[in-house]
């Protein structure tokens, strides 16, 4: 991929997703994530052939949210095994909001999958007596390739603060014995890791990992086993974007996972990973910009995972 090419790609992008933004809202279910630039916005890739290109916003820390969700699944899969993670969370969408209890208190006995709160909470209890935050924070340095990442306190306060949803959920999970370990334990594991500070870049980065089937692009270490990463990109293709999964996928094509923080995190398979930050938001909490930004992307790139083969450079 040509440096300079994609830049000026990335240039026009940043001009596409740029108008949505006045259509969105920062989140402020979390108060302290009110206290954003909400007409910030970055893009980075970084390509498979060593190809890093950012424009905008792209160093601004941000919080991660629900893109840590996929850290936590990759952990949790690399040490518990397969069969006892989905023997705890299922793999199908639930065509509810990310933080939604009514299915899973009417028609289930496990959350649908590990993307929404319930998931999540589900995983963090399986990680709790295995990992310390500390074990987790390092995973996400080393995933992100970003020595830097940080929890931030305020946001981390201002969410256990305003918590009561996810706590019921949690509660709900143990109700029904799919929480086994310390509820407030896994409450709290689970807010710090969506606390952890990112930039466009470090999604970039971790994207690219996951393209390259869980190998550091730079030393060749294998850091997740390929089949955990597999199953990942999956999950996010069908269930990254919340309720707005199928659509996305559609119209995208490419597995991405959103966070309330603003962030994207998108993973071309074989080919590039993708960090977009901008903190306005779509009525489902996913970033309003960052829809038509890669929607752009993957038709000039023919990025989409059905584009025909012999299209793509
Ligand atoms: N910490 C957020 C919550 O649990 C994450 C949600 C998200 O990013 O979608 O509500």
């Amino acid at each position: 991929m040509d440096q300079n090419i994609l830049k000026s790609k990335l240039e026009t992008a940043l001009k596409v997703g740029k108008p949505a933004i006045f259509f969105g809202e920062v989140a402020t279910y979390i108060p302290e994530l009110r206290n954003v630039n909400k007409d910030d916005l970055g893009i980075s890739v970084y390509t498979k052939d060593g190809v890093c290109c950012s424009v905008g916003d792209c160093d601004v820390r941000f919080t991660m949210q629900s893109i840590s969700k996929i850290i936590s699944l990759a952990v949790a899969l690399e040490e518990c095994g397969f069969k006892r993670v989905f023997s705890k969370v299922g793999m199908e969408p639930s065509g509810e909001a990310f933080n939604s209890l009514v299915e899973l208190d009417l028609n289930s006995n496990r959350p649908f999958n590990p993307m929404i709160n319930s998931g999540a909470l589900t995983i963090a209890s399986l990680l709790i007596p295995k990992f310390t935050f500390e074990e987790m924070l390092e995973y996400a340095r080393i995933l992100c390739m970003d020595p830097d990442i940080d929890m931030n306190e305020a946001v981390y306060k201002s969410e256990m603060d305003h918590v009561s949803r996810n706590r019921a959920i949690a509660y709900l999970l143990e109700s029904k014995g799919i929480i086994e370990s310390d509820v407030e334990e896994s409450l709290s594991f689970y807010t710090k890791m969506c606390s952890l500070n990112v930039t466009a870049k470090s999604l970039a980065n971790f994207g690219l990992i996951l393209a390259c089937d869980g190998r550091h692009p730079e030393t060749g270490e294998q850091l997740l086993q390929n089949e955990v990463v597999r199953v990942i990109k999956t999950i996010m293709l069908t269930c990254g974007m919340y309720d707005g999964s199928g659509e996305f996928a559609v119209h995208v094509g490419i597995p991405t996972k959103s966070g309330v923080g603003g962030g994207l995190m998108s993973v071309v398979d074989n080919r590039m990973g993708i960090g977009i930050y901008s903190p306005s938001l779509d009525p489902k909490g996913n970033c309003i910009a960052g829809r038509p930004i890669l929607e752009y992307l993957s038709q000039e790139f023919h990025l989409h995972m059905f584009d025909h083969q012999d299209e793509k450079e």
